[in-house]
């Protein structure tokens, strides 16, 4: 199987690296990629947000699969566009994306599904900002209505900060708040079938202890020895397949991949927010675990064959990812670092821990540069999340990067916990 990958972060970096050892596949390709998937894939040019270029090169590559990673390329169409071409891919319809792409829409699609979910409204004058405020009270949580890459959500005390990003924002989703532990919980679909993954729990704030700014995501880890293990079931019949079946009914199927963000809350499980598209960095630690091979998984769901696929294998140990970010992320981050120690982890940390590259590219002496807010995913694995934990901080120690940041309590808590249990 010809592959193309379209997009260029860590989460690409991930499906690339699974496709290059998946026997089924013959040759990779990325548009644009990075300096890590350059390693293992050839790269091309193209912005992948042009999906008629996109479409031309998947055509010229004679692709038998296109995988769009990132959300942008999704909700602009490229998907539909390699599509129409008669080329298999992977990555759902700009209108399925709106589940993705539009808060609003989201919740439309959750209250005809009968889908759990925090009680909202959507707001567009002062008056209904403020009406919605009061009903719901602190903490407030108010959300900018279209993509905003995990940053365009408030969750405050302060109800005059929670106005301010409400005005801020030209259509405005307030909601409840969720307590409980997230969960994120990725299923491949092909529009009627559903296959879910491994869950997952990602860290959102910038800083330890959960401080700090929303970010795109600082670290991940599964399994979730703590969750119930019926919850994959129950969030399949009261989530994942009601919503694809919503979605099928109005006449916009949606293929690809369906991430359902949920809270476990002391009421039940609740969707936070659904993505159209592989969550970065949880992917990088789910398919770390995957045995069986994506490319197979991945060809069926582009090509509406999934009910004829054995079910997955996957490993029984853990996998953690800790991201390094650059100088001053997420508000303004620097790029253009020289990052040093790559060799090492590979020479010393293989393949048990390896670096997924984010915002990396090479500069003319052929010097690995940091390029973005989200620079590097060190992930590893390990037969339990306290060996994966280690090896992982072990490699992200070999790594040089002038000012970057990382957290140091990725897994820390469910690691420890979990060997407490295992001794106890
Ligand atoms: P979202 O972009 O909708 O995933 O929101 C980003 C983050 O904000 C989530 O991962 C949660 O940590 C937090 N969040 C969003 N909605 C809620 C909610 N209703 N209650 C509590 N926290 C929330």
């Amino acid at each position: 199987m010809k592959v193309l990958v379209i997009g260029g972060g860590a989460r690409e970096h991930a499906l690339c690296r699974s496709l290059s050892l998946d026997p089924d596949v013959t040759a990779l390709h990325c548009a644009p990629g990075n300096a890590g998937i350059a390693e293992v894939a050839e790269l091309h040019g193209v912005n992948a947000l042009d999906g008629a270029a996109v479409a031309e090169l998947a055509a010229g590559l004679q692709a038998d699969l296109v995988i769009v990673g990132p959300e942008a390329p999704l909700v602009a169409g490229v998907a539909d566009a390699v599509r129409d071409r008669g080329i298999p891919v992977f990555g759902p319809s700009a209108q399925a994306a709106q589940l993705e792409g539009s808060k609003a829409f989201a919740k439309d699609v959750m209250a005809a599904a009968a889908v759990p979910t925090a009680r909202s409204y959507v707001c567009t004058t002062r008056e209904e900002i403020d009406t919605a405020l009061d009903a719901f009270g602190a903490p407030y949580v108010v959300k900018d209505d279209g993509l905003a890459a995990g940053k365009g959500v408030v969750v405050t005390d302060d109800v005059e900060a929670a106005r301010a990003h409400a005005l801020a924002c030209d259509r405005v989703v307030i909601e409840e708040f969720l307590d409980g532990p997230e969960v994120s919980l990725f299923a491949v679909t092909d529009g009627e079938t559903v296959v879910p993954l491994q869950p997952a729990q990602d860290f959102k704030r910038a800083y330890d202890g959960d401080e700090g700014p929303n970010t795109g995501g600082m670290g991940a880890y599964s399994p979730l020895p703590w969750a119930d293990p019926e919850l994959v079931d129950e969030v399949m019949a009261t989530v994942l397949q009601p919503t694809v079946d919503e979605l099928r009914r109005r006449g916009t199927p949606f293929s690809g991949l369906l991430y359902a963000g949920l809270a476990i809350t002391s009421r039940g499980v609740r969707v936070i927010e659904f993505n159209a598209r592989f969550g970065d960095p949880e992917t990088q630690v789910v398919l770390a675990r995957l045995k069986t091979p994506l490319s197979g998984l991945l060809h069926a769901a582009a090509t509406g064959t999934l009910a004829t696929l054995p079910p997955l294998r996957w490993s029984d140990g853990a996998a953690v990812t800790v991201v390094i970010a650059s100088h001053n992320y997420p508000d303004t981050p620097r790029t253009g670092d020289p990052i040093d120690g790559l060799a090492d982890v590979a020479d010393q940390d293989g393949p048990e821990a390896y670096v997924l590259h984010a915002g990396t590219q090479r500069d003319d002496s052929g010097a690995v540069l940091s390029a973005g807010g989200r620079v590097l995913s060190v992930t590893a694995t390990g037969s339990d999340l306290t060996t994966a934990r280690e090896r992982a901080y072990r490699a992200v120690g070999r790594i040089s990067l002038d000012g970057s940041q990382h957290r140091t309590d990725i897994a820390a808590k469910v690691a420890a916990d979990a060997a407490e249990a295992q001794g106890a």
